[in-house]
C-alpha cells in the first residue's frame, strides 16, 4: 500500500511541477530521506496518508482547509482548534497537523491546553494541511493559539501627595508586568473604615510604568472629608486573568468647618461607647470583651499610651474599632493657643499613624470637654472637624464601682447616644454587663464612623 502511495505521489509530482516540494514534504519517507533540505523538523515526518476512496482521474487540485476555535485573543482556557477540509473532486483523505513543530498527526481537531501552573503559556503555532484521495496535498498553513494563565503583576511606586491639604488630584504611580499587552484597570478608594469614597473602572494601561490620577471627590462632587483613604487597583488582562493590588494610603488633611457632637440623631438604635485616657490592662480587657460581644467602640487614649503600646493600638484597629485623639498632656484646651491645641492633636495622631498606619482624624475629644469656638476652629484646621463630647456620662473616672457604672449607662442610654467612659479597671469590669444590657434593650454598640454612617453622614 505504502509503495502504491509513493508511486502515485511521485507520478503526481512529476506531472505537476508546482507541487513537487509540497508532495515530497508530505510523503517524506522515514528512510532514506529523499533530500535533506525537504525534511520537516519532526524526525518521523508526517504520517502516511491512506486514501479513503478511489482517486478521481484528473484531480490535480489540493483540498482547502480552514481552522477555527483558536480565537484572536489571549485566553486562559483550553483551545480546541477544529479543521474543516473540503475537496470537490476526489474528497478529503485526511488532515494533518502539528503544534509548535512537534509530531505531525492526523485528525480533525487539536486541543491546546492552558494548565494553571502556567507551563503552557505563550504563543503556540498550529500547522495543518489536508491531502485528498488523489494525494494532492495542500500547502501547510498555520494559526496561532495564545495562552496566558498568569495574572498581570502590579507593583506600586508612589502615591503623591501623601498628605492632601486641599481638593487636588492624587497621582498613583506603578509598574505593570503583563505579556499579553494592555490591561484594564479599575480602582476603589475607601476611607480607613472601609466606607466607599470613589471608584472608577475601564481604564486601560500598557505594560510598564504607568500612572492614574484620582480626583478626591465623592459622587456628588464634594471633596473628600479629612481622613485616611486607601486605594486599591484591580487589573485584568486580555485573557481575563485578574490581580488585586494591595492598598496604598493617602492622608487628607484639608480644612473644613468643625462641629461639636454630643449625640448623633437619625442613626437608629445604636450607641457609641467611647473610652478615654489610658490603662493598658483595662484597654486589653475592654478589647476582649468587645470582641466577645461582637461590639465596636471608639478609643481616645492619650498619645503616650498609643506611643508606648503600639500593639494595643494595632489590635484596636484590626478588630474594627475607631480611634480619636484626646491630646498628649490632658490639658485644658481653652487655655491653649490654637497652635498648641493643634500640636496636642497632631502629636497623638502621629502616634496612631506610626503604630497603625491609621489616622484618628476627624475625631477629637478635648479633655474635660473643655472647648470653645476658638478650639473648635483650631481643631478643624488640623483635620479634626468632629469634636466628640457626650450625652451619657457614668462618671466612671471617680471609680464608683462596676455595678454603678453599668447601671448609670443603661439607665441613660437612648438612640444615637455617645457614652463617655475611661480605660479603667472598673469600666473594663462593667463592660460585659453594659453590653448585655444594651443587647437586651435592642441597642447595638458601634464605632463613631459606623454611627455617623448609619445617620447618612460621611
Ligand atoms: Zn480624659
Amino acid at each position: 500500500m505504502l509503495r502504491h502511495v509513493l508511486i502515485l505521489a511521485v507520478a503526481i509530482a512529476l506531472a505537476v511541477p508546482g507541487v513537487i516540494s509540497v508532495t515530497s514534504h508530505a510523503l517524506a519517507s522515514p528512510e532514506p530521506p529523499p533530500a535533506a533540505g525537504a525534511l520537516p523538523s519532526d524526525p518521523e515526518g508526517p504520517p502516511t496518508i491512506v486514501p479513503t476512496a478511489s482517486p478521481s482521474p484528473g484531480d490535480v487540485t489540493p483540498p482547502v482547509t480552514t481552522a477555527s476555535g483558536m480565537g484572536a485573543r489571549w485566553r486562559n482556557d483550553t483551545a480546541t482548534v477544529r479543521f474543516a477540509a473540503t475537496d470537490d473532486l476526489s474528497g478529503v483523505a485526511a488532515t494533518v497537523y502539528r503544534v509548535d513543530g512537534g509530531v505531525w498527526r492526523i485528525g480533525d481537531e487539536v486541543q491546546v491546553r492552558a494548565p494553571k501552573d502556567h507551563s503552557n503559556d505563550g504563543e503556540h503555532v498550529v500547522e495543518f494541511y489536508s491531502v485528498d484521495n488523489s494525494l494532492n496535498q495542500e500547502a501547510a498553513e498555520s494559526v496561532t493559539v495564545k495562552i496566558d494563565t498568569r495574572p498581570p503583576h502590579f507593583a506600586w511606586k508612589s502615591v503623591s501627595p501623601g498628605i492632601l491639604r486641599r481638593v487636588a488630584p492624587v497621582t498613583c504611580r506603578f509598574t505593570i508586568d503583563e505579556r499579553s499587552g494592555p490591561v484594564t484597570l479599575s480602582y476603589k478608594v475607601t476611607d480607613q473604615y472601609g466606607y466607599h469614597a470613589v471608584s472608577k473602572s475601564g481604564l486601560v494601561r500598557k505594560a510598564g510604568a504607568g500612572s492614574v490620577q484620582i480626583a478626591p471627590r465623592y459622587k456628588n462632587r464634594k471633596g473628600f472629608v479629612p481622613g485616611v483613604y486607601r486605594i486599591q487597583f484591580t487589573l485584568r488582562d486580555e485573557a481575563g486573568n485578574q490581580t488585586v493590588s494591595n492598598r496604598r494610603s493617602f492622608r487628607n488633611y484639608r480644612v473644613v468647618s468643625g462641629g461639636v457632637w454630643r449625640r448623633v440623631r437619625g442613626a437608629g438604635k445604636v450607641v457609641a461607647l467611647t473610652f478615654d485616657d489610658g490603662n493598658n490592662a483595662a484597654w486589653a480587657s475592654i478589647l476582649s470583651t468587645l470582641k466577645r460581644y461582637k461590639a465596636h467602640a471608639t478609643f481616645f487614649p492619650l498619645g503616650p499610651y498609643v506611643a508606648s503600646s503600639p500593639s494595643l493600638a494595632r489590635r484596636t484597629m484590626k478588630e474594627g474599632h475607631a480611634c480619636g485623639v484626646h491630646g498628649w498632656t490632658h490639658s485644658q484646651m481653652t487655655r491653649q493657643s490654637p497652635s498648641q491645641v493643634q500640636s496636642e492633636w497632631l502629636r497623638a495622631a502621629a502616634a496612631w499613624w506610626k503604630a497603625t498606619g491609621r489616622s484618628p482624624v476627624p475625631y477629637c475629644r478635648p479633655p474635660y470637654g473643655d472647648m470653645n469656638g476658638s478650639t473648635t476652629a483650631a481643631s478643624a484646621a488640623a483635620g479634626f472637624y468632629r469634636i466628640i463630647l457626650w450625652d451619657v456620662d457614668p462618671q466612671d473616672w471617680a471609680q464608683p464601682g462596676a455595678g454603678v457604672i453599668a447601671s448609670r449607662v443603661l439607665s441613660n442610654v437612648h438612640p444615637g447616644a455617645i457614652v463617655c467612659m475611661h480605660l479603667t479597671p472598673q469600666t473594663a469590669q462593667a463592660l460585659p454587663t453594659i453590653l448585655r444590657g444594651l443587647r437586651s434593650r435592642g441597642y447595638k454598640a458601634v464605632s463613631l464612623p459606623e454611627m455617623f454612617h448609619a445617620a447618612g453622614m460621611r
